[in-house]
């Protein structure tokens, strides 16, 4: 992904914009794929400032990815919007540490931007995707898809280790009455 910044016909204070294909197709994310639609495009935004360029990189690219309930295909879109300074080749500035700064290609005429926006792609991804607020997910017993049928597992919501643990939990109660019977020495 890059963007021309070797603009000789755009004057000190001058600015550019225009758009840019994005070229990151698809990423892992915790074991589920999400991949971006064919075509999309960001805009970018680049104000000449010396040698040096600023650059504002933004936009929503379509996802699409599983549902984290029901594991069926579920769209997102994700927002990319950062800015960046982008300096001479070999130059970074002492006192500009604290800003995102992006590194010109060998030749200094480009300057790639495909890591940061994968970067603040992967930060736009939601804590939780559900292909539809209601969907009624996979039972946990049988793995039947609830959002499609029915199956004849019981419904009642006791988790199985809670149950162990309740059990647990009343032999402890019920042998420590017992040991403190007998008192100290
Ligand atoms: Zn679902
Ligand atoms: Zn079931």
């Amino acid at each position: 992904m890059d963007i021309l910044v070797h603009r000789p016909d755009v004057t000190d204070g001058g600015r550019v914009d225009g758009q840019i294909a994005v070229d990151v197709v698809a990423f892992d994310w915790s074991g589920c794929p999400v991949r971006l639609e064919e075509g999309s495009e960001l805009t970018f935004d680049l104000y000449r400032d010396g040698d040096t360029w600023i650059l504002r990189v933004h936009g929503s690219v379509e996802a699409e990815t599983c549902c984290h309930r029901c594991l069926a295909t579920a769209c997102i879109a994700l927002s990319v919007d950062f800015q960046a300074l982008v300096l001479p080749a070999g130059e970074r500035a002492p006192g500009e540490q604290g800003e995102d700064i992006l590194e010109r290609s060998q030749d200094g005429k480009t300057v790639d931007v495909a890591p940061r926006v994968r970067e603040d792609l992967i930060l736009a991804l939601p804590t939780k995707v559900l292909c539809s607020s209601d969907c009624r997910g996979l039972c946990a017993r049988c793995g039947t898809d609830l959002n499609r049928e029915t199956c004849d597992c019981p419904t009642e919501e006791v988790d199985p280790r809670l149950a162990e643990l309740q059990k647990l939990k009343a032999e402890l109660t019920g042998s420590e009455k017992g040991a403190g019977a007998d008192g100290g020495r």
